[in-house]
């Protein structure tokens, strides 16, 4: 077991029903004027936007609306995001909704103070010092964008989707209410609460992982395998919610300190290229990877099948790919529209991160490729 680790969080994070009514009076003390980064119309459409603002008038705050946030958020965006900030003065940025929205507002704000534009620390510039306070509201339960300290954005000129990282890029509050989440469709539901499951898989399955990470990723999987299908079911449910909310918040606790794996990787890869949502791009992948890493990580995956009420990992994988029809997800790229000879395309090797090169077991492209062949 590793003896040393670090282990980062946010400074904050308030965790109840009802905790987003509160917005206004927890986020006062970090400045005056805000600016709230929101999607195309689902917080609006719900009246959440509408509870946030009004919370941020009783609290005596300003704010400007950056709204219209495009699910996997490219450069330009981010860019809009930071003029705005600089024009309007703000002193913070909130988002408010999932986790494109999340990793764009955490961008906009790692930028304020530091440039102009996102693009230089996209390709690899260190961020001098800390932007200015990001504080996260999701909305849906499972990409973990409140807990990292990454945003994953998507240069479209090169159809390049990677991480903008940096230890200032943490939030400094995080506000989980899990009534925000009871809006999601059935199909939000459970792509984003497969995501969670695959984070925190692969943070138990991570070569950074660590006795904390171990403990969190474990518990996260029991819980969200456990209560995904029943929240998918019964959306209404606010005890379902919450235990999706809080299992998606300690998987994201769990992988924003460990790492992704290969999963997360190849998602990255097929995503772009055939509109597959992120979610179920991942959980399309997982058998195979599983597969593919079985040999070197043959105990920890046992542990994973056991917490899930599996004896073996063969019997898993055949109730994950079960757990994913019953939640309405397709299982096999063939049935995204996806041609075979396509598939070899996707790999490039700009796109091969850390997480396929610190995999435990070294995967050549001919080996992605084989993973590709035997998800279609
Ligand atoms: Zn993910």
């Amino acid at each position: 077991m590793e003896e040393k680790f670090v282990f980062r969080l946010p400074k904050e994070i308030y965790f109840g029903l009802g905790e987003g009514k509160r917005t206004g009076e927890l986020i006062k003390r970090l400045g005056k004027k805000v600016l709230l980064v929101t999607g195309k119309n689902f917080a609006r459409q719900y009246g959440i936007l509408d509870e946030l603002l009004a919370s941020f008038a009783v609290s005596s705050l300003e704010w400007v609306i950056f709204e219209g946030v495009e699910p996997e958020p490219s450069l330009e965006t981010v860019d809009r995001g930071v003029s705005l900030a600089y024009r309007e003065n703000c002193d913070l940025v909130l988002s408010l909704g999932g986790g494109s929205v999340l990793d764009c507002g955490k961008a906009i704000a790692g930028v304020c103070g530091n440039g102009e534009s996102v693009v230089p620390f996209f390709e690899g510039k260190a961020l001098p010092h800390p932007g200015i306070p990001w504080v996260a509201v999701p909305t849906t339960a499972g990409t973990g964008s409140e807990m990292t300290n990454n945003a994953v954005l998507t240069d479209y000129t090169r159809k390049l989707k990677k991480s903008f990282r940096s230890p200032f890029l943490v939030a400094i509050l995080v506000i989980v209410d899990p009534l925000y989440t009871r809006f999601m469709s059935p199909y939000l539901t459970a792509v984003s609460g497969i995501d969670a499951l695959i984070q925190a898989v692969e943070a138990y399955t991570s070569p950074r992982k660590n006795p904390m990470t171990d403990f969190l990723a474990l518990e996260a999987v029991g819980r969200l395998w456990r209560y995904l299908p029943l929240a998918v079911q019964d959306g209404d449910n606010l005890e379902y919610r919450k235990e999706m909310a809080l299992g998606s918040l300690v998987s994201a606790m769990a992988f924003a300190n460990a790492s992704s794996g290969p999963v997360h990787g190849l998602a990255h890869m097929i995503g772009p290229d055939f509109g597959i949502v992120h979610g179920e791009a991942c959980g399309v992948l997982f058998p195979a990877v599983v597969r593919f890493n079985r040999s070197v990580l043959e105990e920890r995956y046992l542990r994973l099948a056991q917490v899930t009420g599996n004896r073996g990992i063969e019997e898993w994988l055949e109730a994950f790919e079960d757990l994913m029809r019953r939640v309405g997800l397709r299982t096999r790229l063939r049935e995204f529209g996806v041609r075979e000879e396509m598939l070899i395309s996707v790999i490039r090797p700009e796109r091969i991160g850390a997480s396929i090169k610190e995999n435990p077991r070294s995967m050549s492209t001919e080996d992605l490729c084989s993973i590709l062949k035997e998800t279609y």
